[in-house]
């Protein structure tokens, strides 16, 4: 049997996989949302993709969803932002997306308000953790996040915690991959008993093409896959 190399083929055969990762964990298969992330693709792309039902997009530059927002404006697309925000960009992102992703410090924090606050909106936003070594990735330390949590909760209303995302170490050993995961889910489980006020924990962002059936064994709400959908990217993608 060859597969179906189209764009319906590869999202079929992804959703198919999260549905049995679903099961093997003994999760219900409506527990994982695929949040297909199209950076690096174009409008063509897009299209194809909301022919077949799909409306959110992850994309980790602002200039690349602000370019995309207004080719597409007026078909009701998310942008939600999973790669890393430099604080003179928030402006950007606070117009642009529906989601950042990419939450990881207390500056960033505080130049999103601002600019939600001029704008009179609120953000879901998930604080992205580095539960590996490699430096390379962005995201807060496991014991930073507490804290943080607690001082959005205080001084910043428009930041509506959803979650915590993370991006697993490159790695071809699955334990340390899972390991990653692991350790975001406890982190969750341990704040989530604090109940801090104003903030959810009940997302958790992890997964992508190469990893994302280990991260659902591990209690992953989200995946977030771009190749195994669009294809190989043309271009690296710096994270
Ligand atoms: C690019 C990217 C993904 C998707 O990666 P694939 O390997 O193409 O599925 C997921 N998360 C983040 C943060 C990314 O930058």
């Amino acid at each position: 049997m060859t597969a179906d190399d189209t764009m319906a083929g590869r999202l079929a055969r992804i959703q198919q996989r999260i549905r049995e990762a679903c099961e093997r964990a003994g999760r219900p298969s409506g527990s994982v949302t695929l949040l297909p992330v199209s950076k690096t693709f174009g409008e063509d792309a897009i299209r194809e993709a909301m022919a077949l039902g799909l409306t959110r997009f992850g994309e980790n530059k602002t200039q690349e969803i602000r370019q995309k927002a207004e080719a597409l404006a007026g078909l009701g697309l998310q942008w939600v932002l999973i790669g890393h925000l430099q604080t003179n960009k928030a402006k950007d992102a606070a117009r642009d997306t529906s989601e950042v992703q990419s939450l990881d410090r207390v500056e960033l924090a505080d130049a999103l308000h601002r600019r939600l606050q001029n704008a009179g909106r609120t953000l879901d936003v998930l604080v992205q953790v580095k539960t590996s070594s490699e430096p390379s990735k962005y995201g807060m330390a496991l014991e930073e996040v507490g804290p943080f949590l607690r001082r959005i909760a205080a001084d910043y209303p428009t930041l509506r915690v959803q979650g915590l995302m993370t991006l697993a170490v490159n790695s071809p050993n699955a334990d340390e991959v899972r390991a990653c995961f692991r350790a975001l889910r406890e982190l969750r489980d341990g704040l989530a008993k604090e109940n801090i006020p104003g903030v959810s924990l009940d997302r958790l962002s992890m997964g992508m093409s190469g990893d994302f059936e280990l991260a659902i064994e591990e209690g992953s709400t989200e995946v977030r896959i771009g190749s195994a959908i669009f294809g190989a990217r043309s271009y690296p993608d710096p994270q």
